[in-house]
Order: C-alpha cells, then sequence, then structure tokens
C-alpha cells in the first residue's frame, strides 16, 4: 500500500455507521479526497429502515451504554463518544431552522438511562458495578434494593422510570433484583446517520449512492490494490479502498471469515397509533427507561432473556422490542471454499393492525 497523504485518494465502500464515521474522521483530519460508495441510495432513503434500508446501522434506535462488564477500554470509548453526541445534540439546535429540517431538528441521543432487572445480577453486572467504582462513577447508576440508591434515584428525577420494576417486585416477583444506568440511553440512529452524512458532505466528503454505480464489484489489482469497479463497470482508482460494508464485509475481504459473521436477532417496531396519547406519554423517554430484562452474554439464554425494550420514540410513536436470544446466521460458500454467515436481503413485513 502506498502511503497516504492529505490529498490521497480513498475510497469508502458503504455508508453504514463505519463508513460515514471513517469519512468523518478523516475528512477532519485534513484528508480532501473521499469518496463513499454504496448499493443503497441512502441519503434518499434517509438511512431509514422503513424506507427500505436494510442495513445495520440504518435502525430506528439503538442503546448507548457505557458498562461493559469487564472491558474498561470499552467504557473509556463510550464516554469518549459521548462527548460527541452531546456536542451533536447541542450543534444540532443551533441551526437554522430550514437547515436542521433536512436532516433531523430533533435530538440524536437521549440520555433516558437504563432500567436492568433480572432474578439475579449476572457477572457482567457485577464487574460493570466494579469498574464504575474503580473510576469514581458510581453515582452514575442505583442499585433497586438499597433504599437509600432508591432515594437518590428518585430526587434525581428517576422516579417514574422505577416504577415498573417496583410494581413488579411489590407484586409479581419479590426476588427481583435491579439497577438504573444513568450513563445510558438510546441514539436515534437514522437521525445521526441523516446528520453525519450532512456533515460529511459539508467537510467536501463526495457520494456515490444506490444501483450499480455506487455497488462494489471488484478490486482494480496488480501487486496491489489500485481502486475498485462497480457494477456497472466503471473503474474508480485510488491510493486506498477502506471496506466499511458490516456484515457484507466479508464477502468483499474473505479473510474476515470467522471474524466478521452476519447474525441476526429478532427484532419488533410497533407504533402506537396518534389518538393514544395516553400511552405516548406513558412509554415516552420523559417517564419510561430502556427496559432490558435479563441482559448480559451470561443471563440472555434464559427463558425470554435478553429482551430489551425501548421507549416511544418521538413524534412517530414506534415502539421496539429486541430479543437476543435466538440469533440467526446465514452461511454461504465462498469461491475459496469458506462458507461464513453473510447478509441475507430482508423481506419487511408491515401490518397495520
Ligand atoms: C438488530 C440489531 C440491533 C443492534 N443494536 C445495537 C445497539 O443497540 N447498540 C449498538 O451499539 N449496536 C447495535 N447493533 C450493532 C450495530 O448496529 C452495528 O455494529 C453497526 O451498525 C454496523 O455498522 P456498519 O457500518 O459496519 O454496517 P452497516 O450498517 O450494515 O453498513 C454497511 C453498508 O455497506 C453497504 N454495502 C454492502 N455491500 C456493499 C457493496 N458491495 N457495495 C457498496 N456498498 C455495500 C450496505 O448497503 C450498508 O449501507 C445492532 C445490530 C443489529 C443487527
Amino acid at each position: 500500500m502506498s502511503t497516504v497523504k492529505k490529498d490521497s485518494k480513498i475510497i469508502l465502500v458503504g455508508s453504514g455507521v463505519f463508513g460515514l464515521s471513517t469519512a468523518l474522521h478523516l475528512a477532519s483530519n485534513e484528508y480532501t479526497n473521499i469518496t463513499v460508495f454504496d448499493r443503497l441510495d441512502s441519503e434518499t432513503q434517509r438511512f431509514t429502515l422503513l424506507k427500505g434500508a436494510d442495513t445495520a446501522s440504518a435502525d430506528i434506535n439503538k442503546v448507548f451504554r457505557a458498562q461493559y462488564a469487564e472491558k474498561k477500554h470499552y467504557q473509556d470509548l463510550a464516554f469518549q463518544a459521548l462527548e460527541i453526541w452531546q456536542k451533536w445534540n447541542r450543534d444540532i439546535h443551533l441551526l437554522p431552522e430550514e437547515e436542521s429540517k433536512k436532516f433531523t431538528s430533533l435530538q440524536l441521543l437521549d440520555m433516558c438511562g437504563t432500567l436492568k432487572i433480572d432474578y439475579i445480577f449476572g457477572w457482567e453486572e457485577k464487574a460493570s458495578k466494579e469498574n464504575y467504582i474503580k473510576e469514581g462513577l458510581e453515582a452514575l447508576r442505583y442499585d433497586l434494593d438499597d433504599p437509600a440508591e432508591l432515594k437518590r434515584a428518585k430526587a434525581a428525577g428517576y422516579g417514574p422510570k422505577l416504577e415498573v420494576a417496583l410494581q413488579l417486585k411489590n407484586s409479581r416477583i419479590p426476588q427481583l433484583v435491579g439497577a438504573s444506568d444513568s450513563s445510558s440511553g438510546i441514539l436515534y440512529a437514522s437521525r445521526c446517520l441523516q446528520y453525519a452524512s450532512c456533515l460529511c458532505r459539508s467537510m467536501g466528503v463526495k457520494f456515490i449512492l444506490g444501483g450499480c454505480k455506487g455497488t462494489f464489484k471488484e478490486y482494480i489489482c496488480d501487486s496491489d490494490i489500485k481502486g475498485i469497479i462497480t457494477e456497472h463497470g466503471k473503474k474508480h482508482f485510488s491510493d486506498l479502498a477502506v471496506i466499511n460494508s458490516g456484515p457484507w464485509s466479508t464477502k468483499l475481504v474473505p479473510e474476515l471469515s470467522g471474524i466478521n459473521e452476519a447474525a441476526a436477532d429478532n427484532v419488533l417496531i410497533c407504533k402506537i397509533p396518534d389518538s393514544r396519547r395516553d400511552l405516548k406519554v406513558k412509554y415516552s423517554s420523559k417517564n419510561f427507561p430502556m427496559l432490558a430484562w435479563k441482559s448480559g452474554h451470561s443471563r440472555e439464554h434464559e427463558r425470554l432473556g435478553g429482551l430489551f425494550l425501548f421507549p416511544c420514540m418521538e413524534p412517530e410513536g414506534y415502539m421496539k422490542i429486541v430479543i437476543r436470544q435466538t440469533k440467526y446466521t446465514n452461511p454461504e460458500v465462498l469461491e475459496d471454499g469458506r462458507f461464513p454467515s453473510l447478509k441475507r436481503q430482508i423481506a419487511l413485513r408491515l401490518s397495520t393492525t
């Protein structure tokens, strides 16, 4: 690979969170010749699942968290990212209204907190707690079975968000344990990508999106990779080509087999009708937390484990439930005989009932 200079031609394949984030960081570091390719016309689809963007990143919302059990480096990265998300939340509100409407005029990160409940604390929860204590961050979490912590949580405004757990404990599950993590929340993923692509464009990043012109087919190679050829046969020479194609990456870079494998979870999105204002208020992130039942790898294989209920997304009224219990893979045989799990096109099933 030739040495990359500030004006080197850089191609990024994929406009998901990794592609856009790579573009943004390169552009912020004064690399001036960046082009992002994608098989989807992601900007027209507004990075939105319900408009046909079948990518991992184009989701209505995602969990943002800093508690990663023993993985302290993830915790540190999350707190670094938090500063950027908070800056973006502020920057959006400083934009002229017409400009902000192009992608979103709403916040990107909502620090609504996560309420983790279970019959027992898994080792991950204990390790996360220890890490927070070591770092002096213990004030950011509240244990449900400690009256002093409960008092502190209520004083910090988390009272309504603990109701669901306290009701369960006082009625059906007396042995229930739980913790409220105020250092977590939800990211409105599609809106985040819309904003990130807007920032990329403002820094001169070019996009070739959608159909054959945006779809990577093969590399231009001699002794080294010299660029890419897209589905419609056009050659794009570059000094550096970076594959950010998420679960498709293993097809484009077969060496990733065994490292990068596609796996699908069960996701259910329902819409609260506009007429049910009461439900929208009840499940609003102002009153309802991100709810995690039996979370953490050691707990999610239990019955109904790994269940996440997201608060209502406003103004649309979407609520999302993810169950991380069963993972689905899609092994495909590659030319070299390897059979990694690759991304499969999804068929969206929309119901109006
Ligand atoms: C159901 C689900 C829930 C998740 N929840 C969370 C969560 O709550 N919190 C969290 O932090 N993470 C979560 N993740 C993980 C996170 O979403 C992914 O790690 C992340 O979005 C991956 O981003 P990416 O850019 O690598 O891939 P993608 O978003 O899949 O982007 C890859 C892009 O490459 C493009 N592409 C593919 N092939 C080609 C080609 N041949 N030519 C051109 N373009 C191509 C695709 O069209 C796509 O736009 C979740 C993942 C899933 C699936």
